[in-house]
Order: C-alpha cells, then sequence, then structure tokens
C-alpha cells in the first residue's frame, strides 16, 4: 500500500518516535503487539461485534439531496454523527480498549482537551468495567464542564492539569507522566493519529472502517466504489486519515483535508498547520508544528475545540508534503455559515469540526458528474452554545 508507515514508524520524513527513555518499555511493548493482536480472529471477532451493536455501525452513507442541488453536484454524507456518542471518535477508543485488554492491561488513561475524546474513553472504560483516569487542563474543565460531568458520571476520574497554559498540552504531559509511573497494569488511549509510533498507525487502521464502509456503500448504491472527491475536516487528523485510508492508492480519487483558519491565516488566531506550521516534534512524533522561531509551541485558535491542535498526525504532514492530499483552510465565519446552511438544507446540525469540512464545497468546482464524499464527522448537540452566541440563523 502507497502511504504505509514503515518498519521504524515513519511516513516519508515525518512520524517516529521521539519519547522520554522512560516511555520506551511501554511504546515498544505496543509496537512489537498491536498488528498481530489487530489480526487475531478473537480480537476480530469482539471489535466487529462492538462496532456493530454498540457503536451502531455501518453508519449510513447518505445522499443529500439539496446541497447537491445547490453544487450541481453529487454529495453524500458518511454520517459518523450518528455513531454511539456523537462523532467518530468512538470507532477508535472501542479499538484500543479491546487491545488494551488483550495486552492484560486493567487501568485506562487518556488527556482531553474540548473532552469529546475523554467521553468516548470514559464510555468503553464503563462499557469493559475497567479503571479510567483523565487528565484535561483546569482551562479546559472550566470551558467544557458539560463534558466534564460526562465523563464522571460514566465513572470516570478527571484530574486537573494545573502546570503550564492548563490546556491540552499541559493534560498530555500528566498522563505521559502518569503512564511512566504505571508501566505494567495501564494503557495509554491516544484519541487521533498523533503521538509516537505505534500510535498513528493504530489509530489510523480502527478508523479505517469509514472508507471501508463508503467503498461498499457507494458501491451498492451508484454501481461505482470510487468517488471523485472525499472530503474531511482535521484536528490531530483520525477521521480525515479514516475517510481517505481505502482511497490512498486510487490516485483518481480526490482526498481534501479541512483546517481551521480561525480569523484568518493572516492574523495571529489559526489553526491551520500546514499553513503556518513548520517541521518539529510534538508529542513524541516528528510532525508540521506551530511554533515560534526557537521552537516554542503556538497556542491555535479556531472556533472549533476539536481543530485547535497545534499539530497534525505525520500521516497527514506526509501526505500534504507529497501532495497526495489537497490542503484547504477556512476561518470561523465561513464554517459557521456552513454549518447552518447544512442545517437548513439537510436538516443535520453539524459539529463544528464538521462544518469546516463543508465550506469548501463553494470553493471547489464540481460537476454533475463529480461523486463527492463528506466524511460528516460529528453532531452538533455538544456545540449549540456556540451557534447560539454566534447568533448569525
Ligand atoms: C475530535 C473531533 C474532530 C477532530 O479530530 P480528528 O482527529 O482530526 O478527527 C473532528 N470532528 C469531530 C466531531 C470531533 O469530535
Amino acid at each position: 500500500m502507497k502511504h504505509a508507515v514503515d518498519e521504524r514508524g515513519y511516513y516519508g520524513k515525518f512520524g517516529g518516535a521521539y519519547i522520554p527513555e522512560m516511555l520506551y518499555p511501554n511504546v515498544e511493548e505496543l509496537r512489537l503487539r498491536y498488528l498481530s493482536i489487530m489480526e487475531e480472529e478473537s480480537f476480530q471477532k469482539e471489535f466487529q461485534a462492538l462496532l456493530k451493536d454498540y457503536v451502531g455501525r455501518p453508519t449510513p452513507l447518505f445522499l443529500a439531496q439539496r446541497l447537491s442541488e445547490k453544487y450541481g453536484s453529487n454529495i453524500y454524507l458518511k454520517r459518523e454523527d450518528l455513531c454511539h456518542t456523537g462523532a467518530h471518535k468512538v470507532n477508535n477508543t472501542v479499538g484500543q480498549i479491546i487491545l488494551a485488554k488483550k495486552l492484560g492491561k486493567e487501568k485506562i488513561i487518556a488527556e482531553t482537551g474540548a473532552g469529546q475524546h475523554g467521553v468516548a474513553t470514559a464510555t468503553v472504560c464503563a462499557l469493559m468495567g475497567m479503571e479510567c483516569i483523565v487528565y484535561m487542563g483546569k482551562v479546559d474543565m472550566e470551558r467544557q464542564q458539560p463534558n466534564v460531568e460526562r465523563m464522571r458520571i460514566l465513572g470516570a476520574k478527571v484530574v486537573a492539569a494545573e502546570s503550564g497554559s492548563k490546556t491540552l498540552k499541559d493534560a498530555t504531559n500528566e498522563a505521559m507522566r502518569h503512564w511512566i509511573n504505571h508501566p505494567v497494569d495501564t494503557h495509554y488511549i491516544i484519541g487521533s493519529v498523533v503521538g509516537p509510533h505505534p500510535y498513528p498507525d493504530m489509530v489510523a487502521r480502527f478508523q479505517s472502517v469509514i472508507s471501508k464502509e463508503i467503498r461498499t456503500q457507494l458501491l451498492e448504491s451508484t454501481g461505482k466504489a470510487l468517488p471523485t472527491h472525499v472530503i474531511a475536516c482535521v484536528g490531530g487528523g483520525s477521521n480525515a486519515a479514516g475517510a481517505f485510508y481505502h482511497f490512498l492508492n486510487e490516485d483518481s480519487v480526490e482526498l481534501i483535508a479541512v483546517e481551521a483558519a480561525g480569523k484568518g491565516n493572516d492574523t495571529d488566531e489559526s489553526a491551520a498547520t500546514t499553513v503556518l506550521g513548520k517541521p518539529g516534534v510534538l508529542h513524541g512524533s516528528k510532525t508540521l508544528l506551530m511554533q515560534t522561531m526557537d521552537g516554542q509551541v503556538i497556542e491555535p485558535y479556531s472556533i472549533s475545540a476539536g481543530l485547535d491542535y497545534p499539530g497534525i498526525g505525520p500521516i497527514h504532514a506526509h501526505l500534504c508534503d507529497v501532495g497526495r492530499v489537497d490542503f484547504m483552510s477556512v476561518t470561523d465565519e465561513e464554517a459557521m455559515s456552513s454549518g447552518i446552511e447544512v442545517s437548513r438544507l439537510e436538516g443535520i446540525i453539524p459539529a463544528i469540526e464538521t462544518a469546516h469540512a463543508f465550506a469548501v464545497l463553494p470553493k471547489l468546482t464540481l460537476t454533475k458528474d463529480d461523486t463527492v464524499v463528506i466524511n460528516l464527522s460529528g453532531r452538533g448537540d455538544k456545540d449549540l452554545e456556540t451557534y447560539i452566541q454566534w447568533g448569525k440563523y
């Protein structure tokens, strides 16, 4: 397969495992075992059964008629918003928790920014009866109070990260520290295609169910398995990696990744990593990263909590570098208008992350012969407050 990770965890120039020596045993155990465990029949049986009956897969591929009419094309929506917990993230947490059990782990840790990955992790820990600790920046806990309570209702312990800027990167540091101190009984669930190898590859494989289903469903409804375009938003890049995965070898399929440009890429308030970032090391892998001249991480900005990550997964840094994926970015304003448009035309209020993917439609030249798939990564219920504050509807 083209663009697959190599033995050492690299996608071209990006990836690898830049970790402190103390973490080496944990990451090495995972690296040596993840593929063989994922190939075991008993793993696949349990994973597929939970995807079907717990997550609710396959999620529908919906022909959005009014949106198609408006843009003069054929636009299909891959309904990841209909997954249990309202977004694609649970595909990965279900996979990782089964893997953790097979590794003999009894406890789970995770870090979360906006809280979505924390909720998806707390959910599967409740399902499996495993102890769950979620690290979250103190500032983020205040901003995302409902998700903190969701995690607590599910039985997770939420620990505030009080250092630094008290946001995601500080929560990540705390989680790493915990893992170093509890290497034997604990698995660390990372929520996107980021982190040291093998996490980016493992998470991409768990999310690849999205593109696998798209191929089957398109073939059923159109007679052709290949669309002309696949569009997905990118924070760390897990929903995009999943939506692109089984099309990476198909050169006729145009893959479009959409980053958040916040208030514009010419302001200090953006999260468009491929535009503003430079190669650097973040969370254990070499990737593109928003940083100052002397290499300090810049806090990104987006109206969408799930997209304001200062890097992108190494697979995307590579796909951008070699030109296999087109990267575009859209502003808060463009994304919010698109979110309202999709709500009005299709009766689906998308997550604001997802609204970014829709916002490239007016920028593309589409025809009635094109088949466009947009990965509808999540539902907008969690973003109601942001829609209300934005107000223009
Ligand atoms: C978390 C999240 C994202 C961004 O994460 P990726 O790893 O880039 O997919 C996008 N959409 C929704 C709905 C999310 O919850």
